[in-house]
């Protein structure tokens, strides 16, 4: 360990030590398995070892009891060569910044990957939302989004829903950062409400291109989607989306987890049904319409098809073994470890990874953003036209790199994504 690496134990440099296998540490080991891969521009590797700019922010509120609280925040922007950062922003009780730096860095990847002209970016508030009040949740908001102000903006930094942050939230944000702009500025975030500048088809926009890719992926292994047995972690904007149009294609799904528990039934849950349920009791725990299932089993149920859709580090290696399913198709970010990824290639069950199996939320993003620079909008038969379109494209170069490598789809997907991030940094050069 170097002095300055001693000078900073705990703090950021901690985080560029492969062996901290949090989040960010399994970041680093995927980029450690793409190097090789890279050709001259591996010269530009460590570039994707060093996030760009790193924001922890002090939010306190005033609770509606008059208790002030504070919780920290953070604002991310891991890579900027090809564009403004893109990433949406997460409320958890274990956010944390391993975890932002990570998801920051798959953005990249993703955006790279997807061939969108953005940088990658995340940001989050250590709190668990759910305990606080709707004008609690909307003063916290404002309040960090003044907070990370300087740095994010339509050609800066663009940030979007993701787990426990939605359109309302996107809203509050949006005003904050025009308010004190003094002009009203709709790009400066995605996934807001249609009536603000908001697209069609953002909502479902993830869950969509979960499903085209995995009808794509299905394809390649003969696998056929009508009867496949499907189970979902996640149950929601990309777990019930996705099972909605599994269901809707004809594939049964047997099995759901939330943050509440697991369910199963063997004829098929109906999905329509459950989200009803969730969306008045908040969590899937008591629905009458399947049985109730131990968390522990559910990774190991006999299924075709296993769709992670809710945190990362979910497939380890105490669990991947178990996995029956042939297609594993990621909605959530980083739900597979390194350990784990090797053990389901052993066991041959295709892994759509992340980085391309989730990015038709940032693909819709991306749309709502030219459409808010233009102020026209498109229609959701275009949107959804144009996301199966580049979904499909992305799925087929990245199978075509996979094949050429004999690699993972992963690691195909990050040879695509971090040349195109090397080669811009390559080009744009050091300043000075
Ligand atoms: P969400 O808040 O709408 O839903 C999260 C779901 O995960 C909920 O059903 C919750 O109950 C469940 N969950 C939380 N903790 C859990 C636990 N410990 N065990 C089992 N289930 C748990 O969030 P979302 O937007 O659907 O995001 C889910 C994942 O997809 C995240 O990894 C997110 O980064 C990723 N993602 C989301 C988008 C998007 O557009 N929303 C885009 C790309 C990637």
């Amino acid at each position: 360990m170097t002095t300055a690496q001693k000078n900073n134990e705990g703090g950021l440099l901690s985080y560029l030590n492969p062996d901290n296998i949090g989040p960010w540490g399994m970041y680093l080991q995927q980029v450690d398995r793409v190097a090789p891969y890279l050709g001259d521009l591996s010269r530009w590797v460590e570039t994707l070892k060093h996030p760009k700019k790193v924001l922890i922010v002090d939010v306190p509120i005033e609770l509606d009891n008059g208790q002030i609280v504070h919780f920290e925040g953070y604002r991310v922007q891991h890579n900027l060569s090809r564009g403004p950062g893109k990433g949406g922003i997460r409320y958890h009780q274990d956010v944390t910044l391993s975890e932002v730096m990570a998801l920051s860095g798959w953005m990249s990847i993703k955006n790279a990957a997807m061939n969108l002209p953005f940088g990658g970016a995340k940001g989050g508030i250590r709190v668990n939302p759910k305990l606080l009040s709707s004008a609690e949740v909307e003063r916290m908001t404002r309040r960090y989004t003044s907070e990370i102000h300087n740095v994010i903006g339509p050609t800066r930094d663009i940030p979007a829903p993701d787990v426990n942050t939605n359109e309302q939230i996107m809203a509050w944000m949006m005003d904050t950062y025009s308010v004190n702009l003094g002009q009203t500025a709709t790009g400066v975030v995605t996934g807001k409400p249609i009536s603000l500048g908001g697209s069609v088809g953002r909502n479902e926009a993830t869950g969509r291109g979960l499903f085209t890719v995995g009808i794509e992926a299905a394809k390649k292994i003969n696998l056929p989607i009508l009867g496949a047995k499907v189970i979902v972690q996640g149950f929601g904007n990309v777990g019930r989306t996705a099972a909605k149009l599994f269901q809707g294609a004809g594939s049964q799904i047997i099995a759901v987890m939330d943050h509440t528990g697991a369910i199963f039934n063997a004829n098929g849950i109906d999905i329509a049904a459950l989200g009803a349920y969730v969306d008045k009791e908040g969590g899937i725990k008591g629905y009458s319409g399947a049985e109730v299932l131990l968390t522990d089993e559910f990774w190991g149920l006999k299924c075709d098809i296993a769709i992670p859709a809710a945190l990362e580090g979910q497939i380890t290696k105490n669990n991947a073994d178990s996995i029956k399913a042939k297609l594993i198709i990621e909605g959530a970010n980083g739900p597979t470890t390194p350990e784990a990824d090797d053990i389901l290639k052993g066991k041959n069950i295709l892994v759509v990874p992340d980085v391309l199996a989730n990015a038709g939320g940032v693909t819709v993003s991306y749309f709502e953003w030219v459409q808010d620079f233009n102020s026209y909008f498109w229609d959701e038969e275009e949107i959804n036209h144009r996301l199966e379109r580049l979904m499909k494209k992305a799925f087929e170069s990245i199978w075509e790199v996979s094949l050429k490598n004999n690699a993972s789809l992963r690691t195909a997907a990050f040879i695509i994504g971090c040349s195109r991030i090397l080669k811009a940094r390559q080009l744009r050069g050091l300043y000075p």
